[in-house]
């Protein structure tokens, strides 16, 4: 059975009309590039996300670089991000020529540990970077008072998280003072090419952010600040604008398939329960957990992706896809290991969970239309595979 990583086709399909007419009538409009299709997108993401401000921008990583320059990150800042994610979240530190400060993870979560981000704060700090990895929200409570005890500004990294809330029922991105989220296709909500919205509560944030889209001129051609082109494509606003009101219904969906998947898991004998982080004899696979719990709240987790890690990853890997089951591995080299950032003086045992995850982790396809039988296969298979090996 053929279980791919993702596949955009059937959601395609499922909206094909929408879709098609939406494409169709930015053409007929000839407005290509903001425009009335942005503005009434952005009113859109607005209500859903139940913020004041959002603008639409050329990519996630555009979003965080933007949100950057508009709190006024100079050379020689520093920023503390986690030192696991995708390599947006630090490139765009480098890039302001500010340091990216490193901080290892939760290991139930992956996501940034509020404790070792406090041990990093110098002077020279100006902001924290929390990602919502996968779909779930950071800490943010323990996040927002250690900054603001700092006089720290926080720019919230969802752009695998549109869509999730926090445990009180605040969607991630406005909970910080300026919230990044990416539409790269493949994103839980994706459009057709590149693109990415930043969201804020703060009226001269948000007036900054749109003077900053437009290479900083305002008005044109008049230039206070230096910008750049940050701009948003019609037709992805027009696309996003139809997929919207459909992303709970997915979320919903790839939250099923994960607990699916957690299910046969522990059922096939390969984990006790989830948020395990030690592997032993009853626990050969560790299962992702959830770690907000409501009755009102559903979106805590939105799983973006779904993440189990073994020990011999590579080896099952391999062995899934002989099995034609792709799997992708998120990721696999933490910042502070990277070759760019080797002049920042890390080294391998810096940050000992963050290297775990990177030697461990692997994405299983979660994808909304993902059938229940797909599901059994990719645990059957999982399952063979450490029989062979234990
Ligand atoms: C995808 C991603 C980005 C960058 O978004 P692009 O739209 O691809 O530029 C930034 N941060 C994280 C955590 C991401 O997953």
């Amino acid at each position: 059975m053929r279980v791919p990583l993702l596949d955009l086709k059937p959601q395609y399909l499922s909206l094909k009309k929408e879709l098609d007419e939406a494409i169709i009538k930015v053409a007929e409009s000839q407005y290509f590039i903001l425009g009335p299709e942005v503005d009434s997108m952005e009113k859109v993401f607005c209500d859903y996300l139940n913020c004041k401000h959002a603008l639409g921008v050329s990519s996630g990583t555009d979003a965080l670089l933007i949100a950057l320059m508009a709190i006024g990150i100079q050379p020689g800042d520093e920023v503390i991000v986690p030192t696991f994610s995708f390599f947006a979240t630090a490139g765009v530190v480098s890039r302001l020529n500010a340091t990216p400060v490193f901080v290892d993870i939760n290991p139930v979560t992956f996501n940034i540990d509020p404790k070792e981000f406090e041990k990093k704060i110098t002077v020279k700090t100006k902001a924290v970077i929390p990602v919502h990895l996968y779909g779930q929200s950071c800490e943010m409570d323990e996040i927002i008072k250690i900054a603001k005890k700092n006089g720290l500004k926080v720019i919230e990294d969802g752009a695998q998280a549109i869509g999730v809330q926090y445990k009180d029922g605040r969607h991630v991105g406005t909970i910080g003072d300026i919230g990044c989220f990416s539409f790269f296709p493949s994103k839980n909500l994706g459009g057709y090419g590149d693109g990415g919205l930043v969201i804020s509560n703060d009226d001269i944030l948000a007036e900054r952010l749109k003077i900053l889209r437009v290479h900083g001129g305002e008005p044109k051609y008049y230039h206070k600040i230096i910008g750049g082109n940050f701009r948003l494509d019609a037709i992805q606003a027009a696309i996003l604008k139809v997929k919207l009101p459909f992303l709970d219904g997915w979320s919903q969906k790839r939250r099923e398939n994960a607990e699916d998947y957690n299910k046969s898991f522990i059922a096939a004998g390969l984990a006790e329960e989830t948020g395990k982080i030690y592997f032993n004899e009853k626990n050969k696979v560790l299962l992702p957990k959830a770690i907000y719990k409501s009755d009102t709240i559903k979106n805590f987790h939105i799983y973006n992706q779904y993440i189990i890690r073994v020990e011999k990853r590579d080896e099952l890997r391999q062995f899934l896809a002989k099995n034609e089951i792709s799997t992708e591995i998120y990721y696999p080299v933490p910042f502070h290991m990277q070759e760019c950032f080797a002049n920042l003086g890390y080294k391998r045992g810096d940050f000992p969970l963050s290297e775990m995850s990177a030697d461990t982790s692997i994405a299983l396809p979660i994808y909304p239309e993902l059938s229940k039988n797909q599901i059994e296969f990719v645990v059957k298979t999982t399952k063979e595979f450490t029989q062979n090996q234990f």
